[in-house]
């Protein structure tokens, strides 16, 4: 196979087709319908990423009684005073503009109220009930209606095409272009645009039980942090607390069972057969996400174990009818598992969800690197320490919508294409050639390994000795990946190919996330040291931002700006006082 590289131009390339690649096209599109605009993206496109597997909703401030400052103050508690302020202000004040665009220009239809207002249900972490909703489909409804937009618009698309690298100009001062490999032919793509939206979604795959969609091995925080970028909040990784044990045989292991569950009375028990949340926390099982994870985690490690290792979720107690009425979707697809949902025990496990760290970004979301633009599970500052469920899709919506207006006027100002620095691009290629020069191994058991070194120590429970071990363990796999090669009997849809590179990237970033927990010597939200279990000051707190240094990850820690409410403080006018 040739290793020529076929050269393609375009205004704009956006990478990823979730809720932030498909906004940015579209408005983008609005913004200056004469340029032309690439959608790149390694799975189908409407097909993959996680915002279309989005059930519970949509966070917005809409009914009477709500405001943009109570979802803001919800945001920053959750967040545990880590956001940025001005992303976390851009995100609740946007996602108003951007439900109404969703329901009125786009063509999404969320469920009713019976008196034709929109439906908003509670989620946890907040204070008023204001998650839009499509029954727990909602993600499908999104991703339908931005994909027709997208079709009917006549915005080239390169499906099943991997970005791979991000390609200065030749004195490294803006972003040419990128490197692509076309996934059905194995040949190599260069794409030369003025303005590159990372949207690749982040995606916590290197866990042993993780939730997101296969396509993400977080290729887009990789490639940024290679082409020189910092990235911020890393060790910050959510866990959902009921995911689905259903053994090593299926997929379908590490699947969320929604919250709602739980909210609804559902009980958690152990290995014993008995309930233990009330041990850990006088909510129960409707503590919050991360204790929850830890309250599991803690009874998994101490042996009390369901026979795949987990704990039981039950939900009989309740009577089967109305669960099976209420969860129609969540009892069908335990039955496939083959558990009874509605009259039995479900196994369960804690499950990597979420990355809340990422590319540092502007709210315009312009990087560090002119060209390059970041938006979605791509970056990190919005959600700080903790994402409220709910506010994911609003984050890849709002900041992807805003991505195109911001890119669609820089074009205007930067109308050129740059040229790529070509001994760099050629470098790239030789980068991703690398397993055909080794002698073909098994990646399926180095992945094993990742997977039980992240889960075991830079998981829901993390020490100073657990993570230090991980990253030596770390640095051993990279090491023994780098001797394991895949044949190179054919390059077309060459999964072990793919497979070797989601792997490299996957280590990278669990190396970043290591080394910001070990630094973290506090515990907030999502990231939780034995060692050190206190919060720490809220005033001082400081975010950890982490480069690449040629091969070395550069480490500081910046100051938290409260540029808009300080801790303890509210932005919530004080209640009105009783008149005499
Ligand atoms: C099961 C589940 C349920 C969820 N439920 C909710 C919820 O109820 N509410 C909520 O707010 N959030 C929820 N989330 C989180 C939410 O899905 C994400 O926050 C959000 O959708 C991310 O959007 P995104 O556009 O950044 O990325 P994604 O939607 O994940 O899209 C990423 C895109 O990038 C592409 N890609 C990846 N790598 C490359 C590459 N190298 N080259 C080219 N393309 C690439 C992928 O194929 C994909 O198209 C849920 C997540 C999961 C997994």
């Amino acid at each position: 196979m040739s290793d020529a590289i076929r050269r393609v131009q375009t205004d704009i390339l956006v990478l990823g087709s979730g809720g932030a690649g498909l906004f940015a096209a579209l408005h983008a599109h609005q913004a200056a319908p004469q340029m032309g605009i690439t959608v790149a993206v390694k799975g189908l496109l409407g097909k993959c990423g996680c915002t279309r597997m989005v059930q519970g909703g949509y966070n917005v401030a809409l009914a009477p009684g709500d405001s943009v400052e109570r979802h803001f103050m919800d945001t920053i508690d959750g967040s545990k005073w880590l956001a940025d302020q001005d992303l976390a202000w851009t995100l609740v004040s946007t996602a108003i503009e951007r439900v109404h665009e969703l329901e009125n220009e786009l063509g999404c239809f969320f469920d009713r109220n019976p008196d034709g207002s929109v439906h908003q249900k509670a989620f946890a972490g907040q204070t008023f009930d204001r998650t839009v909703h499509k029954g727990d489909l909602t993600g499908i409804e999104i991703i339908n209606r931005l994909s027709e937009q997208v079709w009917a618009r006549g915005i080239s698309r390169l499906e099943e095409h991997r970005a791979v690298e991000l390609i200065r100009t030749p004195d490294g001062r803006a972003l040419a272009g990128v490197l692509m490999i076309d996934m059905r032919t194995g040949g190599f793509v260069f794409v030369q645009a003025k303005a590159v939206l990372l949207a690749t979604g982040g995606g916590p795959t290197m866990y042993k039980y993780h939730t997101p969609s296969g396509d993400k091995s977080c290729d887009g925080l990789a490639m940024a942090l290679r082409a020189g970028l910092a990235v911020r909040d890393m060790e910050m990784v959510q866990f959902h607390p009921t995911g689905l044990l259903a053994g090593t045989g299926t997929r379908m292991t590490g699947t969320v069972l929604e919250e709602g569950l739980r909210g609804a009375g559902g009980h958690l028990l152990n290995g014993d057969q008995q309930r233990f949340m009330s041990r850990y926390d006088d909510r129960g099982e409707r503590a919050t996400r991360d204790i929850v994870s830890r309250s599991i985690f803690t009874e998994m490690r101490e042996g009390r174990t369901s026979p795949n290792g987990g704990v039981y979720l039950q939900m009989s107690h309740l009577g089967p009818e109305r669960v099976r009425e209420q969860f129609k979707g969540m009892v069908e697809r335990c039955a496939d598992c083959g558990f009874d949902l509605a009259g039995g025990l479900v196994e369960v496990v804690p499950t990597a969800h979420y990355m809340m760290g990422g590319v540092v970004f502007q709210a315009d979301c312009s990087t560090a690197l002119p060209g390059l633009f970041a938006a979605g599970e791509d970056t990190g500052g919005v959600h700080g320490a903790n994402r409220l469920g709910g506010n994911g899709v609003a984050n890849s919506t709002v900041f992807g919508g805003i991505a195109g207006d911001t890119m669609a006027a820089w074009v205007l100002r930067h109308d050129t294409l740059r040229d790529p620095d070509e001994e760099a691009l050629a470098a790239a290629v030789a980068a991703q050639l690398l397993p055909f020069a080794q002698r073909p191994g098994s990646i399926d058991g180095l992945r094993e390994s990742l997977f039980e070194c992240m889960w075991n120590d830079v998981g829901i429970l993390r020490t100073a000795f657990g993570l230090q071990r991980a990253l030596s363990t770390l640095d051993e796999l990279d090491a023994q990946l780098a001797c394991t090669g895949v044949a190179d009997d054919d390059r077309a849809f060459n999964l072990g190919w793919h497979d070797w590179l989601n792997l490299k990237n996957l280590i990278a970033i669990s190396r970043v996330i290591a080394t910001s927990a070990l630094a973290r010597e506090d515990s907030r939200g999502a990231h939780f040291r034995e060692d050190h279990p206190g919060t720490g000051s809220l005033e001082g707190s400081t975010y950890i931002v982490v480069s690449l240094q040629g091969e070395r990850l550069q480490l500081s820690r910046e100051p938290v700006r409260f540029t808009r409410v300080q801790p303890g403080r509210t932005t919530l006018p004080a209640p009105a006082q009783a008149l005499p």
